[in-house]
């Protein structure tokens, strides 16, 4: 990515977003959608299909071969996890309470290490790579906007000057120009959200990675940011990791969405909306219910299988 984010148009006041009509099927479920996905470098076996937005399949950013992760205490969140982030993609993590969404993000961001299997990842993240959005946007109460976003920046230490003048291009870019010298309790909930979006963003990742960011937020505020991301996403060519409860915001954003089950946390179904952008009236298109079916169905699956009967170690006699 070039320069800091020139998606998010709509200034401080969040409203209600756009719409436009969609079609287009959705891919096959499996427990292994990505079992023969190869590695960074790697050639592929076959030649690669484009997938939609014209991203190869072979640009991975980060393959994840058999993972799993097990707590102390025995809690196996995950379990035998294979999955490519593709460069480009808008990836959706979709999934109940518990099947491991977060966990699994906290993995590809290098947080936390799986207990089995392997994880590899793309050069392009390994230095100030990737970004992170939380649900909340754990801004610093005290700093302005623009000493929010810039403390990446000063972290990287990078000066002044040129830390003031990416972080007030970075606010610029998420609609929020006007509000640089604001704190954040002056700000409403979308509007500190979009601070935070600029604040992973103004370092410029290859990545980012957002953890249910606007499941706190109203409908009409969700549905701007939602407009407003795939704005930022398409212009800067970010690739997006995104967990959600919400099946409606994963088909209105991705580009492949992958349906989590529970106990062990498990990837069962894959799906493919119709590629971005989302034209005026989309929102209420029949071609966005259909997919939203799909993907409904595709989670009610999840939700009604049995808990899987893990193997253990037989107890002492
Ligand atoms: P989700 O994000 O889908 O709600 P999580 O990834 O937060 O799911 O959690 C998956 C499972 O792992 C849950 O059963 C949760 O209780 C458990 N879990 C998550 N983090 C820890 C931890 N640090 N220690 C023990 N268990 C954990």
């Amino acid at each position: 990515m070039d320069g800091p984010a020139p998606g998010m148009r709509h200034a401080g006041t969040d409203g209600v977003g756009s719409g436009g009509a969609g079609s287009g099927g959705a891919g096959s479920g499996g427990t292994r959608p990505e079992a023969a996905a190869p590695g960074p470098g790697q050639p592929a076996a076959s030649p690669p299909a484009a997938i939609p937005g014209g991203v190869q399949p072979d640009d991975a950013l980060l393959v994840l071969s058999g993972v799993g992760r097990r707590f102390p205490g025995g809690t196996r969140a995950l379990s035998d996890i294979d999955l490519t982030v593709r460069r480009g993609e808008f990836l959706s993590l979709l999934g109940p309470s518990g099947c491991g969404k977060s966990t699994l993000l906290r993995l590809l961001a290098g947080l936390d290490r799986p207990s089995e299997g392997t994880l590899r990842r793309d050069a392009a993240l390994a230095a100030g790579g990737m970004g992170f959005v939380f649900q909340e946007p754990t801004l610093m109460p005290w700093a302005t906007a623009l000493g929010n976003v810039r403390l990446p920046l000063r972290l990287a230490g990078i000066g002044r000057r040129e830390g003031e003048a990416r972080a007030a291009a970075a606010l610029e870019a998420v609609g929020l120009g006007g509000f640089q010298r604001a704190l954040p309790r002056e700000l409403s909930g979308g509007m500190r959200m979009r601070v935070s979006i600029a604040r992973a963003l103004v370092t410029r990742p290859a990545l980012l990675l957002m953890d249910e960011p606007f499941a706190a937020l109203d409908e009409i505020t969700r549905h701007r940011l939602n407009d407003d991301l795939l704005a930022l996403w398409s212009e800067t060519g970010v690739t997006v990791v995104f967990v959600t409860h919400s099946v409606f915001e994963s088909v209105f954003l991705s580009t492949r969405i992958l349906v989590m089950a529970a106990h062990p946390g498990r990837i069962v179904a894959e799906l493919r909306p119709p590629p971005p952008p989302r034209p005026p009236g989309f929102r209420t298109s029949p071609g966005y219910a259909a997919h939203c079916a799909e993907a409904m169905a595709a989670l009610e699956r999840a939700m009604a299988l049995p808990r899987m009967v893990l193997s253990r170690a037989a107890p002492p006699a």
